[in-house]
């Protein structure tokens, strides 16, 4: 009887044993070359008929740009409140255009909280079909992957990526289909374009025309 429980005992302790030993999945860096957009994904992205500011207003008011795109190799805008320091912490973040979120998540703690939205530009845009805004150093996000989005809708708010800035909104436009959090700063501009100017250049419909309606996904 004895020796029947010792043994019990040694098996239950070898099992933990193995248990505990056994390796476990790791997160994994997020790897840029599985985390292309397919074609059905390309296709069924919410068409963006007009893009407009993310912070202050549709139109950039209340806002400045505290680091614009390529100035000391920096891949985005800064985009700050009018008051400056941490006047704009907690300002809602707004999608500049219709489209579905890609990324939302914690990439690395120097980007802090961050959304990524893949956006499909009308057919003829030379800058086409997909592009993506990305929005950094959030304090909250409030999308989650794979949701659909329209142009002003609230996504997050404007934070210090932990504590490690004063408030401000690191926003990017990027090009093609490739999904991937990458750097702020890089010696060439990557796959990225200006964004205040793609911004302004994509304002072309007028402010009363309104996006298609979502599609059921
Ligand atoms: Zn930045």
């Amino acid at each position: 009887m004895k020796k029947g429980l010792l043994i019990l005992g040694m098996a239950l302790a070898f099992a933990g044993a193995v248990v505990w030993l056994w390796p476990r999945p790791r997160p994994r860096p997020l790897d840029p070359a599985f985390q292309r957009l397919t074609p059905l994904e390309m296709a069924t992205l919410p068409l963006a008929v007009r893009f407009d500011m993310p912070l202050g207003s549709e139109h950039g008011a209340f806002t400045y740009n505290a680091r614009a795109f390529r100035i000391s190799r920096h891949l985005g805008d800064d985009l700050n409140g009018i008051g400056g320091e941490n006047s704009d912490l907690g300002d809602p973040v707004y999608a500049a255009g219709a489209g579905r979120v890609v990324y939302a998540g914690i990439p690395h703690q120097t980007w802090g909280k961050m959304v990524i939205i893949a956006h499909r530009l009308p057919e003829g845009d030379e800058l086409g079909p997909v592009v993506q805004t990305m929005y950094a150093h959030l304090e909250s996000i409030h999308v989650r992957t794979g949701q659909g989005v329209q142009r002003g809708e609230p996504i997050g708010t404007v934070g210090t990526a932990d504590g490690a800035y004063l408030a401000h909104l690191h926003f990017e436009v990027r090009l093609g289909p490739y999904v991937n959090p990458g750097q702020g700063y890089a010696d060439t501009a990557l796959n990225r374009v200006a964004p205040e100017q793609f911004i302004r250049a994509h304002r072309g419909a007028e402010a009363e025309i309104l996006n298609p309606a979502p599609r059921k996904e």
